[in-house]
């Protein structure tokens, strides 16, 4: 087992991974920029290291300058975290040829997963269903994608290949509004993630985002830890989560479930990982893999008292996965919801200083944040600043019991979304269950209408 690893993030995930390496006396050395040279979670690390200013580009994205940290303080690994170089394929590259482990999949893995079009070929190779489309990019020619789009059927989602965090996409309803949508999402896709190529998927028009969890070793062993629900959604951006998802029969999770589990032994993934999927009238439609721990994996983690960071280690230290398929159990029903620092309504970014801050508690309740009272939210960065996950035995039990702890929370100084969470909980079709991935952009314009 490793003695000294390198946490290559910030914010809640970058105290996650600490408190995971905590419980396996594995020391941390965190790296910051300019901006979080204060947090709590830096002092609270054996050692820490300034990779730069504030913008993401010059520190937390600075390959060079964590390689250095890595090399300075005698750290073995690297944990990635989520977002920033998580699915960078170069990072993991130059980490492992810097004589490091990498924890996460092989850097070709997360190639092939980074590109959205080879990644939905290599699943249906797999067996796993995809979104009805086009296999390939789209080509130049105008006259060949009108033809394309045609043979598909209005309407369509023009995709960036490279795309991710919900950015690089456009609804196509008519053929008139195609070619210029085309044009822009490419324009767009070229400027945020480098990469012009776009390609084309029906447009699926009431499902829900279901995702399955899977962990895989370097042995050829890969099982799947259920799924999640994640259809609550603004601007294609999750905010609440729940395991498992409501009135999803057994059967069709255990299939969907094994599927994956089975593509990741013929693929040779190694780590944790997510297939994500649309959910409509009883099918799935894989839409991408995320290489790497999500922010919703508490409450898988919930359900299955599985420490999903603490495998992720342990597989990247080459161990073999030390259960099997049978013998993980879903126990119970939990719920996560997003705290972001922004307006609850108008969702504007709202950074600045904390001023007063009580988290809730009891039975149940699990706070993820790296925030506390008088922290300042920096401007530069994901507005997140934490998740609150609440356990029921039941999902009415976890619904209560995350009501009562959104009544609980006070955070000020600052807008947060959390009035925003404390309606959901009182919606009745979200307590329904079921709802559809376009369903909160719909109350949200609502809402607004009627102000
Ligand atoms: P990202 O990598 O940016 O998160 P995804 O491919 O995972 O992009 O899609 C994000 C969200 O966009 C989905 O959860 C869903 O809400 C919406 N979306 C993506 N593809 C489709 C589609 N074919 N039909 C309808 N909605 C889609």
């Amino acid at each position: 087992m490793f003695e000294k690893i390198l946490i290559a993030n910030r914010g809640e995930i970058a105290l996650r991974i600490q408190r995971a390496f905590r419980e396996l006396n594995i020391k941390t050395v965190a790296v910051h920029s300019e901006a979080d040279a204060d947090a709590k979670y830096v002092r609270l690390a054996d050692e820490s290291v300034c990779i730069g200013p504030a913008p993401s580009a010059q520190s937390y994205l600075n390959i060079p300058a964590i390689i250095s940290a890595a090399e300075v303080t005698d750290a073995q690994a690297i944990h990635p975290g989520y977002g920033f170089l998580s699915e960078n394929a170069d990072f993991a590259e130059r980490v492992e040829k810097s004589g490091f482990v990498f924890i996460g999949p092989r850097p070709d893995t997360i190639r092939l997963m980074g590109d959205k079009v080879s990644a939905k070929n290599a699943m249906k190779r797999a067996g796993v269903p995809c979104v009805p489309g086009y296999d390939e990019a789209l080509p130049d020619s105008p006259a060949e994608i009108v033809k394309i789009v045609r043979s598909i059927g209005y309407p369509v989602i023009i995709k960036a290949a490279g795309g991710g965090g919900g950015r690089g996409m456009r609804v196509v309803h008519t053929e008139a509004a195609l070619l210029n949508a085309v044009t822009m999402t490419r324009t767009e896709a070229q400027a945020a993630f480098g990469n012009p190529t776009v390609y084309v998927e029906k447009y699926l028009e009431n499902p829900r985002h279901i995702e399955i969890q899977v962990l895989a070793d370097e042995h050829g062993n890969a099982v799947h830890l259920g799924e999640r629900d994640c259809s609550m959604q603004r601007r294609h951006q999750k905010i609440i989560e729940e395991a498992p998802a409501f009135g999803l029969p057994l059967r069709l999770r255990n299939k969907i479930g094994e599927r994956c589990a089975d593509a990741c032994r013929k693929i040779g993934y190694r780590g944790a990982g997510t297939f994500e999927f649309l959910y409509e009238n009883d099918e799935f439609y894989f839409i991408e893999m995320n290489t790497r721990v999500q922010v919703e994996h508490p409450v898988t983690e919930m359900i299955t008292g599985i420490d999903i960071v603490q495998e992720q280690i342990r597989i990247a230290a080459g161990e073999r996965m030390r259960f099997r398929q049978r013998d993980i159990q879903f126990r119970g029903h939990a719920i996560e919801c997003r705290v972001n620092a922004e307006h609850p309504f108008k969702l504007t970014p709202s950074p600045g200083r904390i001023t007063a801050y009580h988290t809730p508690g009891g039975p149940g309740i699990r706070v993820d944040s790296h925030v506390y009272h008088n922290y300042f939210v920096p401007p530069h960065y994901d507005s997140m600043i934490g998740k609150v996950i609440a356990y029921g035995d039941t999902r009415e039990q976890a619904f209560a019991r995350m009501s009562s702890a959104l009544s609980e929370m006070v955070v000020e100084g600052i807008d947060t979304n959390i009035p925003l969470h404390r309606q959901l909980l009182q919606d009745a079709a979200f307590i329904r269950g079921g709802v559809s991935i376009h369903y909160l952009e719909q109350k949200l314009a609502a809402m607004a209408a009627n102000e």
